[in-house]
């Protein structure tokens, strides 16, 4: 189906009310002048086949999908792209002519992002910190990207040794690995300072004291921007890279799906920036 007026793109999630999403990818729209509109829709978790229904009858042009349905619509799509199928998990949903194709563009973000600072992963040795979806994803595409070695470190051991199942070069890891790699990523929650356990922005995904000196190190958590375990990495003469860089690399790749060309991503980030400035100040 086709409608009259701007196309229509959104993110189904529950909650979605401090996802990103809507700005980033509005700002990339109305800077280059695409006539689309980005919204937010809140799905209720199992009511995903209602949803993918929904932009099928609407003709919505393209979606983005959050937790809790990105293993519902692995199942409701009508093809899946490599990454997605194997994650079992789909964040973005594009049109292929009549057929829906889910994909996964996380990890594709997240290598991306380091590509913008000038690192590439192939041949890297990598730890990875985590084995949650965000790991998964960036686990399987450090794999794709041909990186040497990927240790994978997580608080529940049979978590990890799952995710190390994504790329052939992965396997999990002991502490001394982190000193041992030329990349280290946060892909935990750690430090993002809103656990329900009373957990707190000054806590670190690993002991700092692991890192040293000419590393680059990444964190996946983006609010704060800057964490605490990146200023400590930074003190010690780490490079590092934040979260925001994957998370608007990733929505250009869904963009890059949805209108057939990838965005400039430049006022995507700026965005984002404003954006998690003014959550910041708001009174709470
Ligand atoms: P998830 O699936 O819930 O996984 C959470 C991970 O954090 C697990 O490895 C978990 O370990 C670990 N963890 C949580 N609390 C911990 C603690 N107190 N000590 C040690 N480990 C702890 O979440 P996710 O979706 O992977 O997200 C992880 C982080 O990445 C979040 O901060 C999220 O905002 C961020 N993220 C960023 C982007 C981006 O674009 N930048 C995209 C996705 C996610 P266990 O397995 O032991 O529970």
């Amino acid at each position: 189906m086709q409608h009259a007026g701007p196309r229509i793109a959104a993110v189904i999630g529950s909650p979605v009310t401090h996802s990103l999403s809507p700005v980033i990818h509005q700002a990339a729209f109305d800077s280059a002048g695409v006539d689309w509109v980005y919204t937010a829709f809140d799905i209720a978790r199992g009511s995903a086949e209602e949803a993918i229904s929904a932009m099928r009858v609407l003709g919505l042009a393209g979606l983005s999908v959050t937790m809790p349905h990105k293993s519902d619509v692995a199942r409701l799509v009508d093809r899946l792209e490599p990454a997605a199928r194997a994650l079992d998990a789909v964040n973005t949903v594009s049109w292929d002519g009549v057929e829906l194709v889910g994909s996964s563009t996380d990890g594709a973000g997240f290598v991306a992002s380091l590509a913008e600072a000038g690192v590439d992963v192939t041949d890297a040795r990598v730890a990875v910190i985590g084995a949650g979806g965000a790991a998964r994803s960036v686990i399987d595409a450090l794999g794709r990207a041909g990186a040497a070695d990927i240790t994978v470190l997580n608080r529940t051991q049979d978590r990890a040794e799952q995710a190390a199942t994504l790329s052939p070069a992965a396997s999990v890891g002991i502490v001394s690995d982190v000193t041992r790699a030329d990349i280290v990523i946060n892909a935990t929650s750690v430090g993002m300072g809103i656990e329900p356990d009373g957990a707190t922005s000054a806590d670190m995904a690993c002991d700092p004291s692991l890192l040293r000196a000419g590393q680059i190190v990444a964190d996946l958590v983006y609010h704060p921007l800057e964490t605490a375990w990146m200023c400590a990495a930074v003190d010690i003469g780490a490079t590092t890279i934040d979260g925001l860089g994957m998370l608007v690399h990733q929505a250009a790749l869904q963009q890059e799906r949805w209108l057939g060309h990838r965005p400039d991503t430049a006022p995507m980030r700026a965005a984002a920036v404003t954006e998690l400035a003014a959550r910041r100040n708001a009174p709470r």
